[in-house]
């Protein structure tokens, strides 16, 4: 028998959570991203799963666009950070994939390049992310220079990126919506003519949390993934997580009152303590920041983390699970233990365990 180490993704959790979206956005589309293998859910089964249904994918590089392509898929992908070269673009355009133009020398890529098509794309804004993109008085001046190119299909979309909006009501995500409201207005009243400008604005957090923010275009990612963002949201607990991160029971033991367990000796029994050694460790993604006391799922019931996380293993409290034997299944996160209560104990956020989740760790779709 192979590692008992996996991943299950559920497909009827992610077509669930799509539609939760939908259902909060009647008037946008959801751009859906798959970025980082799908928040390390498997790009290909991601996409297979929403491939008629999704508008247009989203991705940070033509390498994982090719891939959704690679598996027949044509739905059009949007490069989030826009291409990296100048003959980048001429495959973008090849493949019906769309780029953001985030920077002055991408825009004179795109005016300069001879493309076999025009190209889709998206002008991003930076309205206080201070990451990616023009500042809002920038961009008039962009749409004039893009205005004579016939590289740009018509339709351009103008988005930005929150950069709190997975607090409730941020003023820094209020000021970033004033500063994007502002701008549309202004195009709109000015600037209408130069294309059919549309908007995107929302992510996760936003489409759960800020209405105002939906404009034609979202871009749905955590949420699509069964997680909120959000500490406490009334639409939250509707999602369903779409991975089981689980193994197996692979050795038990028991130890009296003052040994330790693992390396470094990190955690020492005040009781006498029944021990299960787990087939997963940081080798596979499970964070090695882990603490003792984190919990996992055996049989229902928690059993939490003792000791440090080794590469391959981890060990846990089984004292009060009588029935767990060698070979039960452990879970590390899913339904009934949310990824986002690990990320707590692990000292990051739930987004870094999923795009963690290594390649070693075979993923399998749960009908
Ligand atoms: C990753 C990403 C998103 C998705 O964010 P979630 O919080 O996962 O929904 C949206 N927009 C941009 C530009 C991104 O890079």
């Amino acid at each position: 028998m192979a590692r008992p180490t996996k991943a299950l993704i559920s497909s009827e959790a992610i077509l669930h959570n799509y539609n939760l979206a939908n259902k909060l956005t009647t008037n946008s589309k959801n751009i859906v991203i798959v970025k980082a293998n799908a928040y390390g859910h498997d790009i290909k089964i991601v996409s297979k799963i929403l491939a008629f249904k999704a508008p247009v994918f989203a991705v940070s590089s033509l390498e994982e666009a090719m891939i959704i392509r690679g598996i027949g898929i044509d739905t059009p992908i949007l490069l989030l950070e826009g291409c990296f070269s100048q003959s980048e673009l001429i495959t973008a355009s090849n493949y019906n994939i769309w780029v953001m133009l985030c920077s002055n020398h991408q825009v004179e890529w795109i005016i300069k390049t001879k493309l076999p098509r025009p190209i889709k794309v998206c002008l991003k804004v930076d309205t206080g992310m201070h990451r990616l993109g023009f500042l809002a008085y920038e961009v008039v001046n962009i749409i004039k220079k893009l205005k004579n190119t016939k590289n740009i299909q018509r339709g351009i979309i103008v988005a930005s990126h929150f950069s709190s909006s997975d607090i409730c009501n941020s003023e820094t995500a209020k000021e970033q919506l004033k500063t994007f409201m502002n701008l549309k207005n202004e195009l709109n009243q000015k600037h209408s003519d130069y294309f059919n400008i549309e908007y995107s604005l929302a992510n996760s957090s936003a489409i759960l949390n800020i209405k105002e923010s939906h404009y034609e275009w979202n871009r749905i990612g955590y949420m699509l993934y069964g997680n909120s963002p959000l500490v406490s949201n009334k639409y939250s607990s509707r999602l369903k997580p779409v991975m089981t991160l689980q193994s197996a029971i692979i050795s038990t033991r028991e130890i009296d009152v003052g040994e330790s367990v693992g390396y470094n000796s990190k955690w020492t029994a005040k009781r006498k303590t029944r021990i299960a050694t787990v087939a997963i460790g940081y080798g596979d993604g499970y964070p090695r920041s882990a603490k003792s006391g984190t919990p996992t799922l055996v049989k229902g019931k928690i059993a939490s983390i003792i000791g440090a996380v080794s590469m391959d293993m981890i060990t846990i409290d089984v004292t009060d699970i009588k029935e767990a034997k060698i070979n039960d299944v452990v879970t590390l996160w899913g339904s009934n233990l949310s990824v986002n209560t690990i990320a707590r104990y692990s000292n990051t956020i739930g987004y870094d365990l999923l795009t963690r989740v290594s390649s070693r760790v075979p993923r399998f779709i749960k009908e």
